[in-house]
């Protein structure tokens, strides 16, 4: 087949809703890298946006997706269990970040599981409201989107979204509006003193049934949560009867060098947790967890979806999780890290290209660095006076990387790009990304 003809002749009658970043068609993917039609090859510091956490085409989930498919390939979760679909409950269970999250139900994606956990606070608590921070990106379906908080363009013109949902700003310097250098101590009191507000000029924390957060905010600019923040956040919601529901679709398994980004606190404690993306390595695979006093609080048969829990993306995450505990997957991800985190800080210190930075931060391989830019003085504040600082440095930088190799994402919000490579990405991988990155960073100073 004649590949840029088919990209060409068809992708025109693909919705032009959906934007794409390269109009390429990747036809193969090993480990950290992907090929395209043209056989160019890329190093891919996106993973499917955090999703292929064990590098493409791991060879242990390959195998285990083979073996299922011969099997058997779905068996509906309401008329009865596949094998994979408990041998995943048993995998995951040791995984949990508190041991109180003892039951499970699996959907195909982070938005339906982000649906189920919406439905399922508000019939454990009897309560209407939810109150979702500022920058938090949740889905695209109805009611993910409508607690999402990152851009507005995922409810633009589809009417009023689900009812009783209140934002509170992420401690974090572009939600409270302060400077970037701002003390965390000093973010996490403004975010606190905006979320007493919130319950007592707009909805009663008695109507409120859960606080919804992702303990590092993704779309919204990777901002990892101070752990003094959540753990505000957990005595808040004590104090209230409110649920606390952690959204680790993007931060789970791995990404930010704990296998949950909840560990970063010792003994914290969701009420609720929310997975989905490195879950299966590619696979739809996504699920909550919860206590299982709060599950039952739910009417049997109320929950359900035809390919919920699909024996084939069930048996693709048991391999994951079995890969979790058999290698040492965590140690590559924090030796990477620090490799990444040292070459950004060494962009920002350096004469050259210093004045193009704003900010960098992030966990484990979940990194962003933020770009300054003129549209907003609060990343410009300190600069000496006449500095140029070129437009739109993300793009541009996301353009040339991708022109020698390197492909990366930026995020919804502010000028930032992320790096989220697979967490098995080689120190020569990811030291040629760098030094991609490097030079694209230079050319875009100059
Ligand atoms: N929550 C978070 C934190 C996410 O990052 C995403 C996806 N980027 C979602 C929910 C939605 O997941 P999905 O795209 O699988 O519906």
């Amino acid at each position: 087949a004649n590949l840029t003809q088919l990209l060409t002749e068809q992708r025109k009658h693909v919705t032009p809703a959906l934007s794409r970043l390269h109009d390429h068609i990747i036809v193969k993917g090993q480990g950290s890298k992907v090929w395209d039609e043209t056989g160019a090859e890329f190093i891919d510091f996106n993973a499917g946006i955090g999703v292929t956490n064990l590098g493409h085409s791991h060879p242990a989930v390959t195998a285990a997706v083979i073996h299922q498919a011969q099997q058997v390939s779905h068996v509906q979760c309401s008329i009865g269990f596949s094998l994979p679909y408990l041998q995943l409950v048993e995998a995951l269970r040791p995984m949990m970040p508190h041991e109180s999250l003892d039951t499970f139900f699996f959907w195909n994606s982070g938005s339906e599981a982000i649906e189920m956990a919406l439905k399922l606070v508000k019939r454990a608590t009897n309560r209407n409201n939810v109150i979702a921070m500022v920058g938090s990106y949740h889905g695209r379906t109805h009611g993910a989107s409508g607690i999402t908080r990152s851009k507005p363009i995922y409810t633009q013109h589809t009417g009023p979204t689900m009812n009783g949902v209140y934002a509170t700003p992420f401690p974090y310097w572009h939600s409270l509006g302060v400077d970037p250098s701002t003390p965390e101590d000093e973010l996490v009191r403004l975010a606190i003193y905006q979320l007493e507000l919130l319950i007592k000029t707009q909805t009663a924390p008695t109507d409120v049934a859960a606080l919804f957060i992702e303990p590092v905010i993704g779309e919204g600019g990777y901002v990892p949560a101070p752990a003094a923040w959540l753990n505000y956040l957990r005595e808040f919601c004590d104090k209230h009867g409110i649920l606390l529901v952690l959204d680790e679709v993007q931060s789970g398994f791995g990404r930010t060098g704990k296998l949950f980004a909840a560990e970063h606190v010792p003994g914290f404690k969701p009420d609720v947790l929310v997975f989905a993306k490195g879950l299966a390595n590619g696979y739809p695979l996504s699920g909550v967890a919860s206590r299982k006093e709060l599950m039952e609080k739910q009417e049997v048969g109320s929950i359900g979806g035809t390919y919920a829990g699909n024996a084939v993306a069930c048996a693709a995450a048991v391999a994951v999780a079995e890969v979790f505990k058999t290698q040492p997957i965590l140690e590559n991800v924090n030796a990477r890290s620090k490799e990444l985190f040292d070459a950004l800080y060494a962009i920002r210190d350096s004469p050259k290209t210093g004045h193009l930075v704003a900010d960098i931060r992030g966990q484990g391989l979940m990194v962003a660095v933020e770009f300054r830019t003129e549209a907003d003085p609060l990343t410009t504040k300190g600069l000496a006076a006449g500095t140029a600082i070129p437009k739109d440095i993300g793009k541009r930088i996301q353009k040339k990387c991708h022109d020698n190799g390197l492909l990366l994402l930026t995020t919804s919000c502010f000028d930032t790009i992320r790096f989220i490579p697979p967490l098995v990405i080689t120190k020569d991988e990811m030291a040629q990304a760098l030094k991609i990155f490097n030079a694209a960073v230079e050319e875009v100073a100059r």
